[in-house]
Parts: C-alpha cells; structure tokens; sequence
C-alpha cells in the first residue's frame, strides 16, 4: 500500500513525503481510512506504530476545507512532552496547509497560550488541566469543534485525569468525531469508549506484542552490581541511542551523573526537572548531543527518537504492559532495537509474568570477563541521598503554585472545576484513584 491511495490534499501529500514516510505503518493502513469517512475509532495501540500520523494526516486533510480561525481539532495528551511531539508532527506534516496548531499545558506561563488563542488556531494539542483553565476562564472557544482525539487514554487514566476528560466533554459539541488511542485497555477506558464513542471502529495493532524488530535479553546480576555492569555492556556495545529506565527519580538523576563521570554524554529526565530543564534534555538527546537518557517511565512517556537503537531497564519495570511499553521505544517503525534488562534474584517473579505475556523466554546473559562475585559493600551507598539539610521552620517563603501538590494548600484550582488541579504530568490527589490503589499487584512508583 501506498500514501497515494488515500487520496490526500496535495498540500498533506507533500508533507507525508517531506517527512519521508513512504508506506503506511499498519496503523495506518487500518486507520486512516475510517478517520477519513469521519468514523469515531477506537485505536489499541502503543506509542511507535505511527499512530500520530494516522490521526493527524485524516485530521489535516479534513480542515483543509472549511472555515479557519477556529478550534476545529483538539488532541488531549497526558504529558506535556507527548503534547510538544504531536503538535511538531502535525506541524511537519502540515507544513504546507497554513493550518496553526498550538500546545496547551501547565507548568508554564499562560498568556503566550492566550496571545495565540486570540490570533486563532485550528488545532490545538493540550493536557487536561491547563485547558480546564482555559475553559473556565473563557479563554478558549471549543464551540467550533469538529474532531476529538484522545491519545494514550490508559495513560491518562493511571495519572488521574479521567475525570478531567469527562468535564472537558461537557464543554465541546457533542456532534463530534471522536478518535481514542490506548495501549491498554482497562475497564474504566473500556467504559470511557463506550460512553463516548459511537459506533467505533476498532483498530488494534501490537498492542500485547512488542515489535518484532527488538531483541530482548536479560542480565541477571546483583543489586549493587547494577552500574558497573551497565558501564561494561556500554563499553561492549555499539549504541547510538541509549534510553535508560529507573524505578525512581532519584535513582534516574543518581544514575545519570554517574554516567556523566564515566565520560558519557548522559541527562536524566524526572519529574523534578523544571520544563526548560526537561525540553533541554530531551531536545539533546533527539539531536544527539546526548547519548544517554535516563528516565522513569512516566517520565519517559511518548519520547520519540527513531534512532534509539537500545533500550535498558536498569530496574525492571512492574507490569508487562510497561515493560511492552518501554520497549516499544526501540525498534520504532521497523528499525531494529535492543531491549537489555538488568534482573535481580527478587525480579524472578516480573521476568515469568512478562516471558508468559511475551509467549517467549528472554535470552539469559552474562558479560564475559565482568566480576559478578564482588561482595556488597555493608551499607549499599550506592543510591543514598546526600544528608538532609538542617530544617528550619520559619515561614515558608511564597510558593511557586505552579507544581503543587493537588490537594494541598496553594495547590491551582481550576475554575472549571473548582477543585484543586493536579499539574499536567502529576499523580492523582486521590488515592482510590492512585495506580497503586487499582492495580494492588503494582509498587507505587515515582514520576
Ligand atoms: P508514533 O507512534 O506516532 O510516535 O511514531 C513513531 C515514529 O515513526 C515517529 O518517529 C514517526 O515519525 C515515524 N513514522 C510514522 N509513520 C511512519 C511511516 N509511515 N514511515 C516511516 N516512519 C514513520
């Protein structure tokens, strides 16, 4: 199959081509079709499918006609990162159609969002909190709107934000299309699409396997082995683009600066990183600049860098489902990838659980020549935090609201809502709504 077949407006055709794409990946087979007759689709995907571009070209091509200024397209993202990625792909894939799109999330000054609100805009790629504020604040006119998608809906569950969506779909027509992107699907998006969607289209591609370009190995090893030997598979390995997962932000930040001292070119990417910080991190390690990232998986979550060429679970993640998902960050649209995961006896029971989802055993390895039998030093120092400072309890001085903890005093609420909201990215406030409270097999984990 080809671009050709799905008859776009030359302008979107000679985006598809400038981005270099020559034939559709199967999301995009199955996809476009169905978003093009103006269907509602329910898409079972993960992030590396192509799946931006199965939604975003249908999307392109339809407002070439019709009226501009308007908000007749709108993407909701769980992470402000995702949000960056669609709205760059929509704008290299639209390059030629004078369609604007802007992003729309927390964490960062509100009245350039407004500014470019007010010029006009027809697509709009946004996180669910910050575009409640808008709602509330009048700030933003969502009466115009023609489609709906919901991108990585799982996502945005397990970060809390369901009830967020559910608001933000009382304030846009209800003769709509709606497009929903999961790479699960539990119950509460199944009942989500029921409730949403009519008459969907379903569309599942790889969604319980990985791609089939990665190779998969696990090295077994001790604890406080892990860094040395990740030192020695990079010494041993020809990477180009190494993308690293932790359990916790801290052990991401801990990790990275050890790989910095080694020589490497590595960042690390957590939930603590103000938005420069983080877009300067992942803008490095798209361009190359660094070759290392370290991440957490929220953190992680959407990065797009086609050339990753290995992915390393420096821990190993607690569902199969995530384990797919890290993955899937190599081996993206047909190139080749490996995926290296760093096991410790305590792992034994996740590396059964994600061998029966993979239907396959993952190859065991060991690294020639590398001292597995060094003993534990006493006290593993490994990860220990520096001491804390002396705390003093005078006032505190004014608070950035703008990261606050949900829930907690000077937290932003949203006029829309009138409750506390959690900054675009952050855990739920709630803890019946917390990851760990529905899923009780998962460790709670960080961000
Ligand atoms: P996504 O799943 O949308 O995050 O896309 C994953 C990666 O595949 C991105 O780097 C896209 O630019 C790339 N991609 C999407 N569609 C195609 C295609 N038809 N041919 C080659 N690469 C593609």
């Amino acid at each position: 199959m080809e671009f050709r077949s799905f008859n776009f407006h030359p302008h979107v055709a000679a985006g598809v081509q400038s981005a270099g794409y020559t034939t559709p990946t199967p999301i995009q087979e199955q996809g476009i079709p169905p978003v093009m007759q103006g269907l509602d689709v329910m898409g079972l995907a993960q992030t590396g499918t192509g799946k931006t571009a199965a939604f975003a070209l249908p999307i392109l091509h339809r407002l070439m006609q019709g009226e501009r200024g308007k908000v007749r397209a709108l993407i909701v993202a769980p992470t402000r990162e995702l949000a960056e990625q669609i709205n760059e792909a929509i704008n290299q894939l639209g390059k030629l159609t004078r369609l604007r799109s802007i992003t729309i999330y927390g964490g960062v000054a509100v009245n350039p969002q407004i500014d470019k609100l007010k010029q006009g805009v027809e697509i709009i790629v946004a996180c669910p909190g910050r575009l409640l504020d808008h709602i509330g604040q009048g700030t933003i006119n969502l009466s115009h709107l023609e489609v709906l998608v919901l991108d990585e809906a799982d996502q945005m569950f397990d970060m809390g934000f369901l009830p967020d969506i559910r608001k933000i779909l009382t304030h846009i027509p209800r003769k709509r299309q709606t497009l929903l992107f999961s790479a699960t699907m539990p119950d509460d998006i199944r009942r989500l699409a029921s409730d949403i969607l009519t008459k969907p289209v379903t569309i599942q591609v790889g969604s319980t396997a990985p791609p089939v370009t990665v190779t998969h190995a696990i090295y077994p090893v001790a604890q406080h082995l892990k860094t040395p030997l990740l030192l020695e598979l990079l010494k041993h390995t020809d990477t180009e683009s190494v993308l690293i997962f932790t359990r916790t932000k801290h052990r991401a930040k801990r990790l990275g600066e050890q790989l910095e001292k080694a020589g490497y070119k590595a960042a690390s990417l957590q939930g603590n990183l103000s938005q420069n910080r983080r877009q300067a991190a992942l803008d490095g390690f798209r361009d190359g600049s660094y070759q290392i990232l370290v991440a957490t998986d929220i953190a992680a979550r959407g990065i797009d860098v086609s050339q990753i060429s290995h992915v390393v679970n420096y821990d190993i993640p607690d569902t199969a489902e995530a384990y797919i998902h890290r993955i899937g960050r190599t081996g993206r649209a047909a190139r080749s990838g490996d995926a290296f995961t760093m096991v410790t006896p305590d792992d034994a029971a996740m590396v059964r659980i994600i061998e029966k989802k993979l239907d396959a055993q993952l190859e065991r390895r060991s690294v020639d020549g590398f001292d597995y039998a060094v003993p534990a030093p006493h006290k593993d120092q490994e990860f220990a935090r520096p001491p804390r400072p002396p705390q003093n309890h005078k006032k505190p001085a004014k608070r950035d609201t703008t990261h606050a903890t949900p829930g907690r005093p000077g937290a932003p609420k949203s006029p829309a809502t009138g409750r506390p909201q959690p900054p675009s990215g952050s855990k739920p406030a709630h803890p019946s709504s917390a990851p760990a409270a529905r899923h009780p097999q998962r460790a709670p984990r960080a961000r």
